[in-house]
Order: C-alpha cells, then sequence, then structure tokens
C-alpha cells in the first residue's frame, strides 16, 4: 500500500488528472459552444413558428370578422330574422372555428338563431355587451375566455356592434371560438412539451389560447410579463422569463397579431437547446469517454508494472526478516563506496557486528524469539548510526555497517555507542514473557591505502569481529 504513494506513481495520477480535467474543460467548452449555436438555431425555428401562429389568429380572426360583417350587413339591408337565419345557413363558413352566429338586440337578448330556449337567456352583463354599449366605434372586440351560455363550452367571442337606424345601440353580433381550435394547430408545429404557444389580449392580458391547457382557470386570471412593457416599445421581439403558470423559465418570442388587440407569445426552455446540443455532442462524448477508458487503462498498466518492478528491487535488496540492505545489496554499495573513497581520497570505515552466544537465545527461546532479537538488533543499529551510515545484514545475526567519511577514532565511537545501547537499553520479551538482554561484539576495519579492495576490507573487519569475540565478547576491537 505503501508503493502506492510513490511520488513517480502520483506524478503519473497527477498527469492523468491533468489530461482529464483538459478533456472535461474541453468538452465544456464545445459543449457552451454548442450551446450557443443550438440556442440560436432554436431561437430562429421558434421565431418562424411564432410568425406562423400570428399569421395564423390573423386569418382565423380575420374570417371571423368576415363572416360578421356579412351577417350584420344582410340583416341591416333585410331586417329580417327569419331571412338572416336562412342567410347564415346557406354560407359556406369553416365549422372548425365557427360553429354559431349569434345576434343580440340592444337588451341583451339573443334574437338569433331564433330558439326559445336561447331567447330566454340575459347577456347584457357580459363584457363584450358593455364594451359595445360603452363605444359607439365599430370596433372589433375579442373577449376573454369564459363558458358559454348556450354551448357550455370554453369560448372566447369575437364581437361587432349592431347600429339602429339612427346610429343607436341596436345590439352585437358574436361568433364564439373554443380555443381547442387554436390549440390543435399549435401542437402540430411545436416539437417539445416545454415548447409553449399562448395567444394573449392585449388589452386585458388575457390567455385567448394556450398549446397546453395546464388548469382551468387560466383563461381568468392576467398574465403579469415584462411582455407588455417589451410590446409597448416593439410589436415583435423576445424576452426571458419565468413563466407564471408553471414557473419554466423560457426564451420567449412575441409578435403582436397585426392590428388586432392580440399578441402571439412562443416560448422555449433550456431543457430543449441542451437536449439538441447533448444530440449534437454525442459522438465527442463517446470518443472522450473511449480516450479517457484507455488513459486510465494505461496508467493503471504503467503502474502495475512500476511496482511489479519495485517489488522485485525490493526482494533482490532488502531482507524481509529486519527491512534493511540484505548481504547482495550492502556489498554492491560497499564496492561503490570504496570507489568514491579511493577517487576523492576519504577515509571510510567498516564495522561488523555479531550478537553474542545468539545460538544459545535460538536454543533457550526458540527460534521465532531469536528472530525478533535480530529484528531488535537491527533497529538498534539504525537508531544509534548515523544517516549517511549505509546498514545491511550479512546473515544469521551478522550485520556490516558501511560508515563513509569516517576514520578508525570516529568509527571506534560509533561502535562503541552502539554496543553500549545494545547492553544497557534493548530488551526483547520472549514468548513465554521472559526479558532477554544481550551484547554484540564489533570488528572494525578503516581503509589504509588507497588500493584495498572491499573484500580485504571487509576480512579485516571480519578478523576484529573475531578477535572481539576471543577477547571476552561485548566489545570493539579495530584491525
Ligand atoms: P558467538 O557469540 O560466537 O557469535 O556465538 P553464537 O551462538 O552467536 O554463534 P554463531 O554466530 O555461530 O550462531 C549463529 C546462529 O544463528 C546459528 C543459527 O542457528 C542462527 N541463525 C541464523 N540465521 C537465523 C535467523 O534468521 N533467525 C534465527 N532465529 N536464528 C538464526
Ligand atoms: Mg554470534
Ligand atoms: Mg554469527
Amino acid at each position: 500500500m505503501k508503493t502506492l504513494f510513490n511520488p513517480k506513481i502520483i506524478l503519473l495520477w497527477s498527469i492523468v488528472l491533468i489530461v482529464t480535467l483538459c478533456i472535461l474543460i474541453g468538452c465544456y467548452w464545445i459543449y457552451s459552444k454548442n450551446f450557443k449555436e443550438q440556442f440560436a438555431k432554436t431561437m430562429n425555428e421558434v421565431q418562424i413558428i411564432n410568425d406562423s401562429f400570428s399569421e395564423h389568429s390573423l386569418q382565423i380572426i380575420s374570417k371571423v370578422d368576415t363572416l360578421l360583417r356579412a351577417v350584420r350587413g344582410y340583416y341591416i339591408h333585410s331586417g329580417s330574422i327569419e331571412d338572416t337565419e336562412n342567410f347564415i345557413a346557406g354560407l359556406g363558413y369553416d365549422k372548425l372555428f365557427v360553429e354559431n352566429i349569434y345576434l343580440i338586440n340592444a337588451q341583451g337578448k339573443i334574437f338569433i338563431p331564433s330558439n326559445d330556449r336561447i331567447k330566454r337567456l340575459n347577456t347584457s352583463h357580459r363584457d363584450y355587451f358593455q364594451f359595445h354599449l360603452a363605444n359607439s366605434e365599430d370596433l372589433i372586440n375579442i373577449g376573454p375566455v369564459g363558458v358559454g351560455q348556450v354551448t357550455g363550452k370554453n369560448q372566447f367571442r369575437v364581437t361587432r356592434r349592431l347600429n339602429n337606424q339612427n346610429g343607436a345601440f341596436g345590439g352585437v353580433i358574436l361568433i364564439p371560438i373554443e380555443p381547442k381550435s387554436f390549440t390543435n394547430y399549435y401542437c402540430q408545429l411545436l416539437r417539445s412539451s416545454d415548447n409553449i404557444a399562448t395567444l394573449l389580449g392585449i388589452n386585458d392580458h388575457k390567455i385567448r389560447a394556450r398549446s397546453i391547457e395546464s388548469s382551468s382557470d387560466i383563461w381568468q386570471k392576467p398574465i403579469e410579463s415584462i411582455l407588455w412593457d417589451a410590446l409597448k416599445e416593439f410589436p415583435t421581439g423576445s424576452y426571458k422569463n419565468k413563466s407564471p403558470i408553471d414557473n419554466i423559465e423560457r426564451q420567449f418570442v412575441y409578435k403582436r397579431v397585426s392590428n388586432l388587440p392580440l399578441v402571439m407569445v412562443t416560448g422555449f426552455s433550456n431543457r430543449d437547446v441542451q437536449h439538441g446540443t447533448t444530440k449534437q455532442m454525442q459522438p465527442i462524448i463517446i470518443a472522450v469517454i473511449l480516450v479517457e477508458i484507455i488513459i486510465i487503462m494505461l496508467a493503471l498498466i504503467i503502474s502495475i508494472i512500476y511496482l511489479q518492478r519495485e517489488e522485485m528491487h525490493k526482494l533482490a535488496t532488502i531482507d524481509s526478516l529486519t527491512g534493511i540492505f540484505n548481504r547482495r545489496h550492502i556489498e554492491t554499495i560497499g564496492h561503490n563506496e570504496i570507489s568514491r573513497t579511493h577517487r576523492y581520497n576519504r577515509p571510510l570505515s567498516l564495522i561488523m557486528l555479531d550478537i553474542d552466544h545468539f545460538k544459545m537465545i535460538n536454543d533457550k527461546w526458540g527460534h521465532p524469539t531469536g528472530d525478533r532479537v535480530i529484528q531488535a538488533f537491527a533497529k538498534a543499529i539504525l537508531k544509534v548510526s548515523r544517516s549517511q551510515d549505509i546498514i545491511g545484514r550479512l546473515g544469521g545475526e551478522e550485520f556490516l555497517a558501511i560508515l563513509p567519511e569516517t576514520d578508525q577514532n570516529g568509527a571506534k565511537v560509533i561502535a562503541d555507542r552502539i554496543r553500549k545501547f545494545i547492553k544497557e537499553s534493548i530488551t526483547t520479551v520472549s514468548e513465554d514473557g521472559s526479558i532477554i538482554r544481550f551484547t554484540v561484539s564489533i570488528g572494525i576495519a578503516t581503509i589504509i591505502s588507497s588500493e584495498e579492495s572491499f573484500e580485504s576490507l571487509l576480512s579485516r573487519s571480519d578478523k576484529g569481529l573475531y578477535k572481539a569475540k576471543e577477547s571476552g565478547r561485548d566489545c570493539v576491537v579495530a584491525i
């Protein structure tokens, strides 16, 4: 696990992380560029669609108005209810939008169609009646959506004033239109359910038709929107707003329906644009994911190979019991150190250390305890020696320390310090709880000639150790 925090592995994965971040930033940049393009494209499309809706509304209302004028003209000319009814019956108007044409007298009573049930209804309280009563001009009125007294359906009413011969208020001529007729047309052209088309009355700010009739009370409430300010400035334009009906933020495009008191508004949400952009980005996203998978796989393979090599190197150089260099590696280092010492003509000493009567420890406390004594011995040498000293295990309970830049006196000081430290401070607890103390014998060899080999130095330190053993152990002998 420790090897995972190896600087080279950290560097490799940092590069992978940086490359990934760069790829992500690149993707984000491409995405936002595509998003802007997609936004402009959607805006353009919605503008065209909204123009067509506006044109559609104009055509319908114009046809209805033509009908109103024609029937009114006929009625004024003929003065006969029966003839007018026959005239209406003979007209070939668009039944999809116009189901009936009503004529109302100055008292608010419907006299065409002449039907006993309808005759009893009074319309004088209705907004269109009041509107024409109050306005002597011949204006077209497009009222808000409300439930019809005759049909019971949601309808808005297109009306004109009827005048008596003397020009006084003679009633109203009316054609009801169902918002549904518009909705069908909107739904044919709109691409997503987030696209909303709404036909609004400019004077009362109320909805006349909407592509989605989310609830029945949408008709009564005037719509609060920045549209009304925008419309005062320009008859066509766009704005961003949170829909007061479904609370979704949309980009809206609006257009006034010719000179009628109506405005057509179509909105699209960012979700639509995002959807389009994501679709466009799909091949790039797939390619990026593949590249990223390849990068991560490569980094994984490199990491595994590197860690395996590290492990192999460790096995080849490190002694598994003590964690310090093994014999082969300490000898390699020894050769290099000797060459360097000769090159710069510097002092160097070797100290060879061996536990006294180790066989006895093994015999008395068992091999596993003996192992722990060896481990404690290695730790003690590491603790007392200096950072530049190189320690290795030659085998069994025999260790070697290479002391660069150290003459015989310096080596003696260090060796004796190790000897004393082990004797006085190092204890190992055996399996049965006994405290084991031990001593070491140390042989020292210091370079004496500029040609001395590592082997010769090692052999001299071994001799020193032998002499130390002979001299009664727990001592240091320099050769
Ligand atoms: P001396 O004071 O003369 O050094 O006596 P000694 O008993 O220490 O003698 P010697 O150095 O010959 O003993 C080494 C013993 O160490 C022999 C061997 O059984 C034991 N030994 C070698 N390697 C290991 C090891 O890895 N673990 C353990 N527990 N014992 C080992
Ligand atoms: Mg020994
Ligand atoms: Mg030995």
